[in-house]
């Protein structure tokens, strides 16, 4: 069956799923969407059959998988059980990335173990039972660790959410407090002092085909993406032991797909793996105006069983700036957007989101013959930002 004639369910209607959308509108590909509406992805489509519920839903996952020949996903917060039950009512459905890749990575700290059990480089981390015991597990914690640490919860993390820095004794009580107050599984994490945050956006062909995209710096603040540099500054040695560990860290999954491979760069010129996204992810927007094939558009690819199209920057350096809704209000979120439209190389995307304070909203990407003349662009665009806390 040719790849048009084929429905691809996908589970989450947020950005990732827009930009998969606007990746397979361009090659004719029906993309039906599981999700609470209105949401960003069903506002773009070609496609007019999709389910109005929540993507965690048991039988709505189950009535996508029924109308879909594949599906996939756009967050890792999904349902495995029903992504099973869906493939053992029809063998033939294809799953990207499998379910049991998604199960193991939808688990920080079960993602953690994997890659542990694998030799991967990764920072110290250590399990946290709820059951009475916490505050000796936290001491343990201090002792071993030292201060700050993290205080993390396994599942349902993003942006941050999800994490607390234990910076001393006091902050036990809060952070067990701000994490569920025993309601979330939670986990601790060494604090790594990194030089730099990386991610390599890795993509596997249904044939097995693996491409990497090139090593970017990720710039966080308060947990948030904010800014990414590619390709990042860093020593080519450096560049490509973030590939390999990327790669490597691919290798143990199985399924198709893009993944997201986020990085911490050490002074010594280490590489620990933080964590990883089995789908589309942040870091990877900069690819749709500064790579010969973007992120999404190889995602859909892959899962559609398509070749694999070329992950190579088309330009020698590019800037991401995420678009996070102002605290302002809806109008002066657009201010970055605004300032950006004379800029040449500089294209703006919005995801046609609610407006809500510290939201995703959109995101500005500039393109340019070096990274100085991004620098000053993203730089134009970063002055018309101003908090009122900042
Ligand atoms: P995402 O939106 O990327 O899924 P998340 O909620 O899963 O975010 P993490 O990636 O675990 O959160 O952490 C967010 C940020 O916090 C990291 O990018 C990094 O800046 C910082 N961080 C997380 N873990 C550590 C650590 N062990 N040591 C130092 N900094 C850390
Ligand atoms: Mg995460
Ligand atoms: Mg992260």
């Amino acid at each position: 069956m040719a790849a048009q004639s084929k429905i691809y369910g996908i589970l989450g209607g947020g950005q990732l799923g827009r930009m998969s959308i606007e990746a397979a509108n361009r090659l004719n590909l029906k993309v039906a969407v599981l999700d609470n509406q209105p949401n960003p992805a069903v506002k773009l489509t070609n496609h007019n059959d999709h389910i109005n519920a929540d993507f965690k839903n048991h039988e709505k996952v189950l009535e996508l998988a029924q109308k879909s020949d594949v599906l996939t996903v756009e967050i890792e917060h999904v349902n495995c059980d029903a992504l099973y039950e869906a493939k053992k009512q029809n063998p033939l459905l294809e799953i990207h990335p499998d379910p049991t890749t998604i199960e193991v990575i939808q688990d920080k700290y079960k993602q953690k173990l994997e890659l542990k059990s694998r030799n991967l480089p990764l920072g110290e981390f250590l399990n946290l039972e709820i059951n009475g015991n916490e505050l000796s597990v936290l001491n343990e914690a201090s002792v071993k660790f030292g201060f700050p640490f993290l205080l993390k919860s396994k599942k349902l993390a993003y942006d941050g959410r999800g994490n607390f820095v234990i910076k001393s004794q006091k902050d036990f009580h809060s952070g067990l407090k701000a994490l569920g107050n025993g309601k979330m599984e939670l986990y601790i994490e060494k604090f790594v002092p990194f030089v730099k945050e990386l991610a390599v956006m890795v993509a596997r062909g249904r044939d097995g085909e693996v491409l990497s995209y090139p090593v970017v710096e990720t710039i966080q603040k308060n947990n948030v993406c904010q800014l990414v540099i590619a390709p990042a500054q860093i020593d080519g040695k450096v560049a490509k032991k973030a590939k390999e560990v990327a790669e490597l860290a691919i290798s143990g999954y199985k399924g198709a797909g893009v993944f997201g491979v986020e990085m911490f760069l050490l002074e010594d010129g280490n590489i620990y793996l933080n964590e990883i996204a089995p789908r589309p992810h942040n870091s990877g927007h900069y690819t749709i105006e500064a790579c010969y094939t973007s992120q999404f558009e190889n995602h859909v690819r892959a899962i559609a069983g398509l070749p694999l199209g070329n992950t190579d920057m088309k330009v020698p350096a590019a800037i991401m700036i995420n678009i996070l809704g102002s605290e302002l209000g809806a109008n002066n979120t657009l201010l970055p957007c605004t300032a950006s439209l004379p800029l040449p190389g500089t294209t703006v995307h919005l995801y046609g989101k609610e407006w809500r304070s510290g939201r995703k909203m959109g995101h500005i990407t500039t393109v340019g013959a070096s990274l100085q003349e991004v620098n000053n662009a993203c730089n134009e665009i970063l002055k018309s930002i101003s908090e009122p806390n900042q």
